[in-house]
């Protein structure tokens, strides 16, 4: 049974980073499926194919006892060349959700301005930290002769 007292994030920091990953989210045929749901993402730069690579750059989906919680990879600048990276559990569900409950779920973080963006200039979706200011760094450079 589903014990929602688990979803504090505290109770699922526990273990959640040495967890094993969950690779039926992971596989083609999901991701694929997932892509094709989120009509929004066609009208911005990416190809299915990178969409895939982001999902699995940027998501982390492990799977805890009866639990999925799906992460996020967060990442911050610190200091000038210094880039901290963090797994960030955003959203626990039981291990037997199904694929249109999991994809809700996605759907909904990938629209979080916070961590993903369409950058203004060449429409490129791609996580917000390439992105500050909702302008990617290569448009910064190529546009605007900024050097990073
Ligand atoms: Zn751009």
């Amino acid at each position: 049974m589903f014990n929602s007292d688990f979803l504090s994030p505290f109770a699922v920091k526990k273990d959640y980073q040495n967890s094993p990953a969950s690779h039926r989210i992971l596989s083609d045929s999901f991701l694929s499926e997932l892509y094709s749901k989120i009509p929004k993402l066609r009208h911005t730069q990416i190809s299915a194919e990178d969409f895939h690579d982001l999902i699995r750059d940027f998501f982390s989906f492990r799977e805890v006892e009866d639990l999925l919680i799906i992460c996020i990879k967060y990442l911050k600048w610190e200091g000038l060349h210094d880039i901290s990276e963090s797994l960030h559990p955003e959203i626990v569900l039981p291990i037997d959700a199904n694929n249109d409950v999991i994809s809700k779920k996605i759907k909904n973080i990938l629209g979080r301005k916070t961590y993903f963006t369409a950058c203004l200039e060449c429409n490129r979706f791609l996580p917000t930290f390439h992105a500050p200011g909702s302008t990617c760094y290569s448009c910064l450079e190529i546009n605007h002769g900024l050097i990073f």
